[in-house]
């Protein structure tokens, strides 16, 4: 065969993708379970380039060149094992398959050995973008061995997004690493969307201003630090009028928050690795919440606000507006702040080898989060370097251990912090919920404390299960006799 890959899935994902690659001039072989999906994209969009139909994983494994590269896209889960198992006996060593369906990373790390012990590659591949990403350019984060990544890299490059003239695409790491890199990335996207929402419900319900306005409101936000693909949609969103109603689409649309999971693995992650990812998991708890629909409509009628639901006054308005506008991005600033420190957690738990500037150049372009600021957050951690890849579970040299840290974002946050406390006030005040505004504080303060509560915490634990304390003026631990006579005994149980 003389393809240059194959794909198999030709749902949107898969179909874009495909086209994506024959219109950057690769031969591209196509295969889906039901026939109809591969001749239906041959005759709506075979013009585009070079495709090669096939009706079995057999011809379409025939039709590729050597080493074989064949890209699955069908639905995650057990649809991705079952076209495994189908594909294993087909292929050769040295051959390539490539997951870039949303898969788990832990399934990921599981399929790349399983396949690494029959001498076959595996490379999975986290795409972002949704289908105008897949066809256009998405943002890209292969993981798999770094020996494969020669043989797909190229052509991965190739489609993926383009900012400045650099990809968004860059091997990120061995096995699922590609996979959990996209996973924080909708992770973050989670809490991204989430601030954003609560900016809105602050602007309607405290500041009283209607969702045509509030583009308006977005639309300059947009000019601000604040530019983003998820702030320019925002403006669109609020702008559309139904047609059926004539009111804004807004309030006619169901406030249930649907998810699809990668938020809540993100979520379920950062508790296993033990990073505070707590605004990422307030965002998916904040659409867990909205999806309660009886628990809500009893809420509604039995729990009280006690408040009056506080307003800003005509004269105030403005700077409401604006101290939001500086809550929103406190707390976004935040939300990557986690994102990036659970990708160092997982690193050291997983022996990846990230580089979180070279990640965050990934995001830049292509993908839902992409947005100017990403290039800022890419050189607080020492710009791009495809090349740069630390010691896996460490991160590289002279990277900030938190982005907070680097010197543009503590003054930014430092900047944004009286309106971003105030709002805050605000919103607990009038009754408004603003989970991941208050978290991200909650997390800025904590990280920031001089001393923690923790301390309570280590002699309750002492107390009730001799868990032992360290203490500050000393090394070793040391447990309090509490139900003797209270004196203090080392780790030993020797009295001190
Ligand atoms: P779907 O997730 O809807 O999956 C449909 C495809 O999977 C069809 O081609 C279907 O074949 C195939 N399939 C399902 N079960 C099997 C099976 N047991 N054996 C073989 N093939 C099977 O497609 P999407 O294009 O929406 O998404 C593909 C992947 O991309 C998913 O992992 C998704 O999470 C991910 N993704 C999606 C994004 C999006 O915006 N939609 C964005 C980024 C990633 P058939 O036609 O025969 O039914």
């Amino acid at each position: 065969g003389t393809a240059d890959i194959g794909v198999t899935g030709l749902a949107v994902m898969g179909a874009n993708l495909a086209r994506n690659f024959a219109r950057n001039g690769y031969t591209v072989a196509l295969h889906n379970r039901s026939r109809g999906r591969t001749d239906q994209l041959v005759a709506e969009h075979g013009h585009e380039g070079e495709f090669v139909a096939t009706g079995s994983l057999e011809e379409l494994v025939a039709s590729l060149a050597v080493p074989r590269r064949v890209l699955i896209m069908v639905k995650a889960g057990a649809p991705v094992d079952a076209v495994i198992d189908q594909l294993v006996p087909l292929l050769e060593e040295g051959d390539i398959v490539i997951d870039a369906g949303n898969s788990h990373y832990e399934d990921t790390r599981r399929r790349e050995a399983a396949l690494a012990a029959q001498g076959l590659h595996f490379v999975g591949v986290g795409v972002s973008g949704g289908e105008e990403g897949a066809l256009n350019g998405p943002a890209i984060m292969p993981g798999g061995p770094k020996e494969s990544y020669a043989a797909v890299g190229p052509m991965l490059e190739r489609i993926a997004a383009q900012y400045g003239g650099e990809p968004c695409c860059a091997w990120v790491g061995t096995d699922g690493a590609g996979h959990y890199v996209k996973m924080v990335h909708n992770g973050i996207e989670y809490a991204d969307m989430q601030v954003i929402g609560e900016a809105h419900d602050l602007l309607r319900r405290v500041a009283g201003i209607e969702p045509a306005a509030q583009a308006a409101v977005f639309d300059a936000w947009n000019r601000t630090e604040l530019s983003s693909y998820l702030i320019e949609i925002t403006a669109e969103v609020l702008r559309q009028t139904d047609a059926a109603t004539g009111r804004p689409l807004i309030d006619v649309i169901v406030d249930e928050a649907g998810q699809k999971g990668t938020g809540r693995w993100t979520a379920i992650s950062g508790l296993d690795v033990g990073a505070p990812v707590a605004a990422i998991a307030e965002s998916v708890f904040a659409r867990s919440l909205s999806s309660q629909r009886e628990v809500r409509e009893i809420a509604r009628e039995t729990l009280v606000a006690g408040v009056d639901g506080a307003g800003v006054a005509d004269a105030d308005r403005e700077q409401f507006v604006e101290d939001v506008r500086q809550a929103l991005f406190a707390s976004k600033l935040v939300a990557y702040a986690q994102g990036l420190d659970m990708l160092s957690a997982a690193a050291a738990e997983y022996g990846w080898s990230l580089d979180l500037g070279t990640i965050a150049s990934l995001w830049r372009d292509g993908c839902i989060i992409r947005a100017d600021l990403l290039d800022v957050i890419m050189t607080a951690f020492g710009g791009r370097d495809t090349d740069r890849h630390p010691e896996p579970g460490t991160r590289a040299e002279g990277q900030p251990l938190n982005l907070l840290f680097a010197p543009e974002f503590t003054r930014a946050i430092a900047d944004a912090l009286p309106a971003w406390r105030r709002v805050v006030g605000a919103a607990i005040s009038a009754g408004v919920p603003v989970p991941v505004f208050s978290s991200a504080l909650a997390y800025y303060d904590g990280l920031r404390a001089d001393r923690l509560p923790a301390a309570l915490i280590q002699g309750q634990r002492d107390f009730f299960g001799a868990h032992t304390y360290r203490r500050t003026d000393r090394e070793g631990s040391f447990h309090t006799l509490w139900s003797g006579d209270r004196t203090e005994v080392d780790g030993d149980g020797v009295p001190v």
